[in-house]
């Protein structure tokens, strides 16, 4: 998995003299808590590996998106403390902010003012059909009051910030790559009417990791994220080697005997043989199945004690930068500060265009 990764970092720091496209990476997650294993092996980790690994001419842009966190209500209090959290985690990671643009999604006001623009562009039945619209609202009623609009149009906020900054490459796991798919429909339809003939908005393309959907260990049907109601269904990358292994202990898996890589029929155990895995860079097998079948015949206690530990290694040197950093104020205002500057450059060229090409300048 490494390796596709490293590939993708190679072939975005390729120069291709028949194209002078600058590379923009864009992403983006909610501080809505501590990031789980699943958002840092779908989607963190390769922020970090493109970092280490693009040509110096790639732009590098990461944000804490904070208008999408109050689609659902925050307690405030709350929200500025995983605000905060949040920035500290993606340093821990690895991010740099003088190498990488980091800063929270509402510092930089052309986010929204261009959501708006494309809202007068996008369609509510497209919107409608967007299965994470339906997976967070399933449990409410048709037409009910309580539906927030905020919650509808998600994907065009996030449209929006993809766009604003000209993104070419969007690393994200495979629950966003809808929305991205949808982002670029939106930028096809804006260019389409008000583009001249020229490319006003850049259309990105989605780069999904191999960890593209890591699994809840108490209900591994669904996937592992920030809201589910079980603090035990995910790992934290601030949880403790202890933490850890108490929640691989009771992830829940099956009673047929033995190890196999079945995601359908068995997706506990295949989720615990996914991030094993992910976490080892492969362990030197080709693949899960190939993985699996050589666990086959460890019981599964040992197997949860392997997956403990390379989650553990994973993550300690994560949680204990995150220690460093968490109580140093200056250090995460600076980097707030210094992220928002070069956000706002960036997401203001493009919004400079597009008002120019619908005439409200
Ligand atoms: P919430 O539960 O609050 O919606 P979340 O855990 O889904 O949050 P986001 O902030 O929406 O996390 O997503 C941040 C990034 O992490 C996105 O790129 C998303 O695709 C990725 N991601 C989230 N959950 C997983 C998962 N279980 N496996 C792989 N990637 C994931």
């Amino acid at each position: 998995e490494h390796h596709g990764l490293q590939q993708q970092a190679r072939s975005l720091s390729q120069h291709n003299p028949s194209s002078s496209i600058h590379k923009v990476v864009f992403s983006g997650i909610q501080p809505t808590g501590i990031a789980h294993l699943g958002n840092y092996l779908g989607a963190l980790r390769q922020w970090v590996t493109l970092q280490n690994e693009s040509d110096p001419s790639t732009t590098l842009i990461y944000s804490l998106v904070d208008l999408h966190a109050i689609t659902l209500r925050q307690p405030p209090a709350q929200l500025r403390q995983w605000k905060r959290e949040s920035l500290a985690m993606l340093l821990a990671i690895g991010l740099d902010p003088k190498r990488s643009t980091i800063f929270h999604q509402s510092t930089v006001p052309a986010h929204a003012e261009l959501m708006w623009i494309l809202s007068c562009q996008a369609s509510t039945g497209y919107l409608g059909r967007m299965t994470q619209w339906k997976d967070k609202t399933s449990g409410e009623k048709e037409g009910s009051e309580k539906l927030k609009l905020g919650l509808f149009s998600y994907p065009v906020l996030q449209a929006a910030d993809v766009l604003v900054h000209g993104a070419t490459h969007v690393p994200v796991g495979e629950d966003q790559a809808q929305h991205l798919e949808f982002a670029r429909e939106v930028a096809r339809g804006f260019n389409h009417v008000y583009g001249d003939g020229r490319v006003a908005l850049v259309e990105p393309e989605t780069i999904i990791s191999s960890a593209k959907r890591v699994m809840s260990l108490t209900d591994p049907e669904a996937k592992m994220s920030k809201s589910h109601p079980n603090p035990k269904s995910r790992i934290l990358l601030t949880d403790s080697a202890e933490e850890i292994r108490s929640k691989i202990n009771t992830a829940v898996t099956d009673s047929i005997t033995g190890v196999s890589y079945d995601p359908v029929q068995r997706p506990g155990v295949s989720n615990l043989v996914d991030i094993l895995y992910h976490c080892t860079q492969g362990a030197g097998f080709e693949d899960q199945a190939a993985l699996a079948k050589d666990l086959d015949g460890s019981s599964l206690r040992a197997v949860k004690r392997r997956v403990s530990d390379a989650v553990e290694s994973q993550l300690r040197p994560i949680r204990e930068r995150y220690q460093e950093i968490i109580n140093n104020a200056q250090l995460l205002d600076d980097a707030s500060t210094q992220g928002t500057q070069k956000a706002t450059i960036s997401a203001n060229a493009t919004l400079a265009k597009v008002k120019q090409a619908i005439g409200l300048t």
